[in-house]
């Protein structure tokens, strides 16, 4: 396994050197460390509506973890998750393939660091667009209580016989 060096720059944000491939094996230094930016992004959680607080964590093949909350509006539709709003904040910043999200979360988690009461699992639309950003074989969904306490998944095991990006590739067949 290699070894990784993990750079704190900020308190919200991590530089993972050298920077992991699609597929390589997450160290349990990498994995605590997205659990850790996680737990303590979710202190940002906005949700006074459902007081569910949820943070996600993302590292992508440039070695870097980007960090989201779940954010409600009063026009609950306009509510955003926080993996999604932790996919976009990385794609927003010109990242396009992720390795691995860490989310942690529960009901009024916010007042909580770590020793969360539940395994805080995605909904179905972040499942898809984490689908549009992950290969389902090999990104790991990791759903925290703590940084020691983990469930682990692939992106494939969370969203079978999925639709994705190539099936949009054009297969007409030559005629
Ligand atoms: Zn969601």
């Amino acid at each position: 396994m290699l070894e990784y060096k993990l750079e704190e720059v900020n308190e919200s944000y991590v530089r993972v050197s050298p920077a992991p491939a699609s597929g390589d094996e997450l160290t349990e230094e990498i994995r605590a460390c997205m659990i850790r930016l996680a737990s303590r992004a979710l202190r940002n959680s906005f949700a006074p509506y459902s007081r569910y607080n949820v943070a996600a964590a993302v590292l992508t093949t440039s070695g870097r973890i980007y960090t989201g909350v779940n954010i409600e509006s009063s026009l609950l539709s306009c509510t955003i998750c926080a993996e999604r709003n932790a996919i976009f904040h990385a794609a927003a910043c010109g990242e396009r393939k992720l390795i691995a999200v860490a989310i942690v979360g529960g009901l009024e988690a916010a007042e909580k660091e770590t020793d969360f009461d539940e395994y805080c699992t995605p909904c179905g639309v972040c499942r898809q667009v984490m689908r549009d950003f992950g290969d389902p074989e090999t990104m790991r969904v990791i759903c925290a209580k703590s940084e020691t306490d983990y469930r682990e998944w692939t992106l494939g095991q969370l969203l079978p016989e999925s639709f994705g990006p190539e099936s949009l590739e054009d297969r007409t067949p030559e005629t």
